[in-house]
């Protein structure tokens, strides 16, 4: 019989945010024991301030394996509300009207136009349906859209979610799985030592047999500690909510979207401004201005709430995940667009992560050695 101590658990997975913790849901379900070791409220959390969109229009430009990946999630989304659902009685609220990427002059419909037919020349880019709509026929979906509206791209595939429901419900799913989940547990070291990973935090040391890490920001910090390379950088975006009205907007619009409770969103602003997560109304009232636009009766909405939130944006804007060389059983998962890629986080990245077959054949292009490119002379 082997003289080491039993580790307490098969996995430890860093970060309790979406990523974290729709992989931890996933390999609890595959009856592993799994403990969640999050930080606290004071941390910077794109989970509670995004804008949820699950959104495909757009995606894959430079890596069309990640147009595939982001289509492969959306049409997995259904399969996770309903399990959700099922688990936990609560209602994510996923739905798929289809998006639209509004477009406030001709130029702005030509740039559209090219990016989206540049996207889709790529070889290798699956095929996506979208089409370009004119402001007669986007009255037709839309009629509240206002007359500066030249007219906007259109796809089927995007839709929406509650993103604040979709954390809460991944949280309860992973607990009903007897999953455990520790709050204000910032791991502030990893050492690896005989097929077993002791992570300390402020209140002991937590021992496990296999590792995720999944703490967004937070990676970048962490991941050397295992033999990995998470370059991720703090993306501003900032958010105004009005309050509730009846329902108007019957799509998903790119910057606008009406949540399931009648608020409307307005999302436009994407800065760099380190870990500052300061609103400013001078950013805010250009996406005002730009949103009364598209619509003008957002003009006689009350202001509820602003927010500013920081998107954990890689190097290069595409996903991360991989498995370390120098120390086995070490995972990383980390992303923009966390809402939209849930369901693939939740129903296929757990089995590679268990199976340690990361990174695998189909997710090879995000793996961490596309960074290892040596120095130009
Ligand atoms: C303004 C804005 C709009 C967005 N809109 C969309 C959208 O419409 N659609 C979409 O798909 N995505 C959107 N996103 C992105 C999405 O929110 C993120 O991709 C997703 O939330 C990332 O989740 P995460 O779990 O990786 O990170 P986070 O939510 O940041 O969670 C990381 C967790 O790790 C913890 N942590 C950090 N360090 C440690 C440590 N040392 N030890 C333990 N725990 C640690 C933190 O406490 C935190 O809970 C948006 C983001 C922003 C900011």
């Amino acid at each position: 019989m082997s003289d080491l101590p039993r580790k307490e658990f098969d996995f430890a997975v860093v970060g309790g945010g979406l990523v974290g913790m729709a992989i931890a849901w996933g390999i609890a379900g595959r009856g592993r024991k799994v403990v969640v070791l999050d930080g606290g409220d004071l941390d910077f959390r794109a989970s509670r301030g995004n804008f949820a969109l699950v959104w495909v229009q757009s995606k894959g430009a430079g890596m069309p394996e990640y147009g595939s990946w982001t289509l492969q999630s959306s049409q997995l989304w259904p399969q996770l509300a309903s399990a959700l659902n099922e688990q936990t009685g609560l209602d994510v609220c996923f739905s798929k009207p289809g998006g639209l990427h509004l477009l406030l002059s001709d130029r702005e419909m030509e740039n559209r136009a090219c990016a989206l037919k540049r996207l889709h020349n790529q070889p290798g880019m699956e095929a996506l349906e979208y089409e370009m709509l004119d402001h007669s026929v986007l009255e037709k979906m839309l009629p509240q859209i206002g007359p500066e509206v030249a007219g906007a791209s259109f796809c089927p595939q995007d839709g929406h979610v509650n993103a604040l429901r979709l954390l809460r419900a991944l949280h309860v799913a992973f607990g009903r799985l007897g999953g455990e989940y520790r709050s204000n547990h910032l791991v502030q070291r990893i050492e690896s030592r005989r097929g077993e990973f002791s992570l300390s935090t402020a209140d002991g040391v937590v021992t496990a047999e296999k590792l995720v890490l999944a703490a967004g920001l937070g990676n970048f910090r962490l991941a050397p500690m295992v033999g990995l390379n998470a370059p991720v950088r703090p993306q501003r975006g900032q958010i105004i909510i009005t309050e509730k009205v009846a329902p108007f907007v019957s799509y998903v619009v790119h910057t606008i979207r009406q949540t399931d409770e009648g608020g409307i969103m307005i999302s436009d602003s994407v800065e760099e401004a380190e870990y500052d997560a300061s609103v400013g109304t001078e950013v805010l009232s250009v996406m005002a201005a730009r949103a009364v636009r598209m619509f003008p009766l957002l003009a006689r909405l009350n202001v509820v709430r602003c927010w500013a939130a920081l998107r954990v944006m890689p190097q290069d804007g595409f996903p991360i995940y991989d498995q370390s060389q120098s120390c086995p059983g070490a995972f990383i998962a980390t992303c923009h667009s966390g809402v939209t890629l849930a369901a693939n986080h939740a129903l296929v990245l757990p089995a590679l992560i268990d199976a340690g077959a990361l990174p695998s054949k189909e997710l090879q292009a995000f793996s961490t050695q596309r960074f290892d490119v040596p120095a130009a002379h």
